[in-house]
């Protein structure tokens, strides 16, 4: 017998666990509530204490947000010479810079303020970034009017300080974080996948490439492949350093050298790579490589690549939707094998839950032993964090202060949460 009045498990699966508010037009973004097809449901549940202060925050989203009453009210006391402060509505202004990877992350910590604040995020899209997320909370838009009285103000503020210098000033409560997420390396994972959802235009092309290229096969293996220094990385090396690390750790079988036949036709096991990168060497050679010979284990590899943009491009709008399209392709993979350093790669593992295996750079031109380590959470590494301690007023090392922030696998002055 069943219970009628409890929500099914498709029901609690497509709100993802109750991350996401039933609210929404579902055709406005399709990929709201479809993502639980792709994905597999997440190990880690959301806490209640986070579900209720999501709701909490749509709500206040919905009351300040633009063009409310509050809003109009607002802007007038902003261009006021006089007061310059708001009043009711306090708001938290996000600024895009670097690649998609910085971006997405950054923008879950702007969030996570505004969560713990109670203000109001807005975030400037602007011209390159439109048409990639849909609008994450109901019935109101976080995108930053263009008529935002300070708006015009920000962009001149270069140094890191002075766009942050608010922020500093009031340290949130530190124990409200874990009340909100008591396993602390799910933030990311949880916020992200509350806050990302591809735009239809973007998740028309990502469940295209998933149908045409991954859907049917038993293990889809995701390999980020990112080249900081070209020059002092030779391909070779790179292609060496992936390979040793993936038949080592026997993420993909070996090709059969003896034999000169390609796999016969018939029911074999298959494997599928998706290949990112802005180069397409890595994909040309291995994708001959298991084209030419069967592998020793008889299961067939296929080997895909989206796109191959050669240099990452500045203000381009249909540059970053392949980004953001590799990244959230990425995250739909059972195993995934990134570049060290590369925040592309740290928001693919947490939307998917995964703990990488990690590509540790050539040293000195040569294949490191060994070439990869599995990553022991999902969190994305913060690559500066402080060096100073305000309260004991010294230098200090912010990996050894807690348990739960240790310093980061493929960057060791960085640290991340575990
Ligand atoms: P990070 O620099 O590796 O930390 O990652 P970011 O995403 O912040 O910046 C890298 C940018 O370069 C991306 O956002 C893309 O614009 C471009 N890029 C790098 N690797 C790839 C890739 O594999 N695929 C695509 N489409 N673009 C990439």
């Amino acid at each position: 017998k069943t219970d009628s009045s409890q929500p099914t498990k498709v029901a609690i699966d497509k709100l993802l666990d109750g991350l996401l508010s039933p609210g929404f037009d579902d055709r406005s973004c399709l990929s709201r509530y479809r993502s639980f097809l792709y994905r597999k449901a997440s190990q880690y549940k959301p806490s209640p204490y986070l579900l209720l202060k999501l709701r909490k925050y749509e709500d206040l989203h919905r009351r300040c947000g633009p063009h409310t009453r509050s809003y109009n009210e607002n802007i007038k006391r902003l261009q006021s010479s006089h007061t310059r402060r708001t009043r009711g509505c306090n708001y938290i202004v996000w600024l895009g810079a670097n690649g998609m990877g910085n971006r997405i992350i950054s923008m879950a910590s702007a969030f996570l303020y505004g969560l713990l604040t109670n203000r109001v995020l807005l975030v400037d899209h602007g011209a390159d970034m439109s048409h990639l997320f849909c609008e994450p909370f109901p019935n109101t838009s976080w995108i930053l009017p263009m008529d935002f009285p300070v708006r015009k103000h920000f962009h001149s503020l270069n140094r890191r300080q002075d766009r942050f210098s608010d922020i500093s000033e009031k340290s949130p409560p530190s124990q409200e974080v874990s009340k909100l997420f008591p396993e602390k390396d799910t933030i990311f994972h949880h916020l992200g996948r509350y806050l990302f959802q591809p735009s239809n235009l973007v998740w028309g092309r990502i469940t295209k490439f998933y149908q045409d290229n991954l859907a049917k096969t038993e293990q889809r293996i995701g390999l980020q492949i990112r080249v900081f220094h070209r020059e002092s990385s030779p391909v070779e090396v790179i292609m060496d350093s992936i390979l040793s690390c993936m038949l080592k750790n026997k993420l993909l079988p070996e090709v059969d050298t003896q034999s000169s036949a390609r796999s016969p036709p018939g029911n074999h096991s298959s494997k599928t790579i998706l290949i990112t990168s802005l180069f397409s060497e890595y994909y040309k050679n291995m994708s001959a490589m298991y084209q030419s010979k069967p592998t020793v284990t008889g299961e067939v590899i296929r080997v895909y690549q989206p796109s191959h943009e050669e240099y990452q491009h500045k203000s381009d709008n249909k540059h970053n939707m392949k980004a953001w399209d590799e990244i959230y392709l990425l995250s739909l993979c059972d195993v995934l094998i990134t570049s060290a350093e590369s925040t592309f790669g740290y928001v693919a593992q947490a939307l998917g839950g995964l703990k990488p295996w990690i590509l540790i750079g050539p040293h000195h031109n040569k294949v490191p032993d060994p070439s990869c380590l599995r990553d022991k959470s999902m969190d994305p590494c913060f690559h500066f964090p402080p060096s100073y301690e305000c309260k004991a007023k010294n230098k200090t090392d912010f990996g050894t202060l807690v348990p739960y922030v240790r310093h980061c696998a493929d960057r060791h002055t960085g640290v991340k949460l575990f």
